[in-house]
């Protein structure tokens, strides 16, 4: 019986109150349980406590609340937590607390695996299983903020799509997650809080300056050379920098909104003085900034981070062309939290 009945959230307020209109009941139901849902993320009917028993029930005989379990939760010595997070099927992902001064950033999946095989990442490994559903990637970014309350006493500041999967291959749902977090009746966040990361898929990008979106978007670069990104990013064979670039120009001219690039410098791959050179040139297109990060390595001798001089090379040379660029250091390395490096590996 249980696997019949519909998961709740994945009704439209309209949709809630049109349930209520068919049984006879008031519209102003479907509000309430919709505040309920989302407004305070409540995972049991039993606990909506402002309807009579009798709607209870009927919502009990309809529907079910599918919702995530934070399953394991790992702290770092730096204090970032992981969350291994189970979702309703079973399946595990995995989200990240990162905690600063004055911050605390979530960085949430949206898939389980990914469908992209970038070659320095742990999450490529896992292959993509299915895409997440808005409320799973909303209840991440929910769990989060409960810990940073209890943990760090302040509510969660930012989220960052940096956690496991392609977020603009999971684009709907996404964008979803995205309404609900930023809708007052939701968690009531700024976009301007929110960033996406992607490995650069053209098209979305271009529909996501379509639909002028508000939050931000950061690309993981990680060569401006095609034959060397594409023999670290595969994928970068079927969508070449010159297509990502015009999307990017196109993302620029819509929303005015500086691009972030990811970057990490590999011993051997883009250490070279041409792979500095190609990344200025490719930041003229639009305006953006850089964010060298740290390799976290992944069990296997591929990769390493390259020598201090490199990313001093870098830098000066960003600077020189009057790029902004930050140098990142890596945060939850102890429990296999830092970038690149979620594969529920769980202890
Ligand atoms: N698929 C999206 C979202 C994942 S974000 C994207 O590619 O942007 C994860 C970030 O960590 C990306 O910038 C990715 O390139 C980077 N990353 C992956 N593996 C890494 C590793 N081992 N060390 C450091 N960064 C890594």
């Amino acid at each position: 019986m249980q696997n019949s009945k519909k998961d709740i959230r994945a009704l439209t307020k309209e949709q809630l109150r049109e349930f209520f209109v068919s049984k006879g009941d008031k519209a102003f139901r479907g509000n309430q349980v919709y505040e309920w849902l989302w407004g305070k993320a409540c995972y049991s009917f039993e606990d909506m406590t402002n309807l009579s028993k009798q709607t209870r029930q009927l919502l009990d005989e309809n529907f079910v609340i599918n919702h995530i379990r934070v399953d394991q939760m790992q702290r770092s010595s730096d204090g970032t937590i992981k969350n291994a997070v189970q979702l309703h099927d079973g399946l595990v992902v995995e989200s990240v607390l990162i905690p600063t001064s004055s911050r605390t950033t979530a960085c949430v999946s949206s898939q389980v695996g990914c469908s992209l095989d970038c070659k320095f990442c742990a999450t490529a490994k896992l292959k993509r299983m299915r895409n997440l559903n808005p409320d799973e990637i909303y209840d991440q970014v929910v769990a989060i903020d409960n810990e940073s309350r209890l943990y760090f006493d302040r509510p969660l500041s930012n989220i960052v799509f940096m956690g496991m999967g392609e977020p603009l291959m999971n684009f709907n749902n996404v964008l979803l997650a995205i309404d609900k977090i930023t809708d007052p009746e939701g968690l009531g966040m700024s976009p301007k809080r929110i960033t996406v990361s992607t490995s650069g898929v053209p098209k979305m990008i271009k529909k996501l300056a379509d639909d002028q979106v508000k939050f931000k978007l950061a690309v993981s670069l990680h060569s401006a050379i095609d034959e060397v990104r594409t023999s670290i990013m595969p994928f970068n064979a079927t969508f070449p920098l010159k297509d990502l670039r015009e999307a990017l120009e196109y993302w620029y001219q819509q929303t005015k909104s500086r691009i972030t690039y990811e970057y990490v410098v590999w011993k051997g791959i883009n250490d070279r003085q041409k792979d500095v050179d190609a990344l200025v040139q490719f930041c003229k297109f639009a305006p953006s900034k850089v964010n060298l990060i740290e390799y976290n390595p992944i069990g296997d001798d591929m990769f390493e981070q390259a020598e201090e001089s490199a990313i001093k090379m870098y830098q000066d040379t960003l600077e020189r062309n009057n790029i902004t660029v930050t140098v990142r250091r890596s945060r939850g390395k102890d429990i296999d939290a830092a970038c690149g490096q979620l594969a529920n590996k769980i202890a």
